[in-house]
């Protein structure tokens, strides 16, 4: 018998597949797809041979849980950690400026890249500043109040004047949030503040791969887990959970066959577990049945092929004030600095209000808000698209999402939870998966851990 079974295989399976293979575990991946890597995962292109992620995944110095998931894996130096914050952002009235952090003590380091920030009048400079170390107070005080509020709503009772938001939180928000500022929950806004921006000049930096996401992590778990006695199953859909008392009893898989295991993980976002627990579950456990009231809010990735290289070398840069938000230099950043064209990736996040419209129509909208803030690129040929639409790409972080975000741990003792959307306190990202991960893996761990010395105790008293 397997000692664990996962169910997923992207970040949150394969972390803790990984670590429960290092404390020796015999664990089995299950993964409907046929690649591993979920919701980050990259292709190549055809028409380019470019490898190209489903959409652009950027990390920070505060991502610790992911770093030691990669270097567990051996794939940490796949990784390009910036020296210190560095933000530039294009305003199409402004011009460009930039968030930059000399390497200070926390918090002078945002403190000085907030102050030195040229798109915001000075007043808004120090409103700004002043917000954030409230927002900060108010999160380690435990302030009640975050709870209920949405980022927009904080904003108001932080003060914060309409540049503020347009030209430095709202662009914050929707990067670490993936949600709309008048929806999304105040409270995940000041644990970025308190984990990221403000916890020391190393947290705050951004940090990027190097390789296509698939090479970034998916091969090197792989081989961990196999290296181990473990095993990796693609195109292993699991179709039901089968519960015996208070415990799990089986996954069942599309071809029919019955796994059973020591353990349990779901590893797999909410719209995927809901179906698969059975009607008396689901009302029988509030925790399990609440999670069919999870949303998701999309991300689209727009890939563009340039004929001449633009950004002017930065690896990425924030637009403001139109409906795209970021722009990532993929040349620059995969060190492809000899190319003559411009591999540029696009984002639009919480991208509710496009996410089904025409791929011809969004390019157009992109081209036109770059040609608006990269004026030299209007002078480019675009040589080739590519739109990729990611509908169910994170959990909606409403303010009501957080009531509903399980815990790790179930009512059923061989049963536990992971992904990004589980109950970590985290936005939903790659350091929220790991750090899931990492948790079931801990709590496995500890049960095995019961169980084999209640199977000694009983053979010694026997
Ligand atoms: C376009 C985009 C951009 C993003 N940008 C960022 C970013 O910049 N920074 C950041 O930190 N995060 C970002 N994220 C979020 C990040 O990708 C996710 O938080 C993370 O990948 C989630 O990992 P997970 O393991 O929890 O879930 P998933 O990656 O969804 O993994 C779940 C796996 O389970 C499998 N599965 C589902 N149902 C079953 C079943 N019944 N049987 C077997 N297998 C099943 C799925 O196929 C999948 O492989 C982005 C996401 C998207 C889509």
């Amino acid at each position: 018998m397997n000692d664990v079974l996962i169910m997923g295989g992207g970040f949150a399976g394969l972390a803790a597949a990984t670590q429960l293979a290092a404390a020796g575990r015999r664990v089995t991946v299950l993964e409907k797809r046929p690649v591993l890597g979920g919701r980050a995962y990259s292709y190549t292109d055809q028409a380019t041979g470019d490898v190209i992620d489903n959409g652009q995944h950027a990390m920070m110095g505060c991502y610790t849980e992911t770093f030691g998931f990669l270097e567990r894996i051996g794939a940490a130096d796949k990784l390009a950690v910036q020296t210190s914050l560095r933000v530039d952002m294009l305003d199409p009235t402004r011009g460009a400026g930039a968030i930059s952090c000399p390497p200070l003590p926390n918090p002078f380091h945002m403190a000085a890249g907030v102050l030195g920030y040229r798109l915001l009048p000075v007043a808004d400079r120090v409103r700004v500043l002043a917000g954030g170390l409230r927002l900060l107070m108010m999160k380690r005080r435990g302030d009640t109040r975050l709870a209920a509020l949405t980022v927009d709503g904080a904003l108001d009772l932080l003060g914060q004047s309409p540049a503020a938001r347009r030209a430095f939180w709202h662009p914050i928000a929707i990067a670490t949030l993936n949600e709309d500022p008048a929806i999304a929950s105040a409270d995940l806004l000041a644990t970025v503040m308190v984990r990221a921006f403000f916890a020391g000049k190393d947290a705050a930096r951004f940090v990027l791969a190097k390789v296509g996401l698939s090479e970034l992590y998916t091969d090197d778990a792989r081989r961990f887990i196999e290296a181990r006695g473990g095993r990796i199953e693609t195109k292993a859909h699991v179709v039901g959970v089968g519960f015996r008392g208070d415990e799990v009893s089986h996954f069942e898989l599309r071809d029919g066959r019955r796994l059973t295991a020591s353990a349990y993980v779901s590893a797999v976002p909410p719209q995927g577990l809901f179906p698969l627990l059975p009607i008396a579950v689901r009302r029988s456990v509030p925790a399990l049945g609440g999670i069919e009231g999870l949303t998701s809010s999309p991300i689209v990735s727009v890939h563009v092929w340039f004929d001449r290289p633009l950004l002017a070398g930065r690896p990425f840069v924030g637009f403001i004030g139109t409906g795209t938000h970021w722009a990532f230099n993929r040349d620059v950043i995969g060190g492809r600095r000899d190319r003559d064209g411009g591999y540029l990736s696009f984002v639009i996040s919480g991208a509710r209000a496009i996410v089904d419209d025409d791929n011809e129509a969004i390019v157009a909208r992109t081209l036109a808000d770059v040609h608006r803030l990269v004026p030299e690129s209007a002078a480019a040929v675009v040589r080739h698209t590519q739109v990729v639409k990611e509908k169910f790409a994170t959990m909606a972080p409403t303010v009501a999402a957080a009531r509903l975000r399980p815990a790790t741990v179930t009512p059923f003792d061989n049963f536990v939870l992971a992904g990004d959307w589980t109950d970590t306190g985290l936005p939903a990202t790659i350091e929220s998966a790991v750090m899931s991960g990492h948790r079931a893996a801990d709590v496995v761990t500890a049960r095995l851990a019961a169980l084999g010395s209640r199977g000694r105790e009983t053979r010694a008293a026997s």
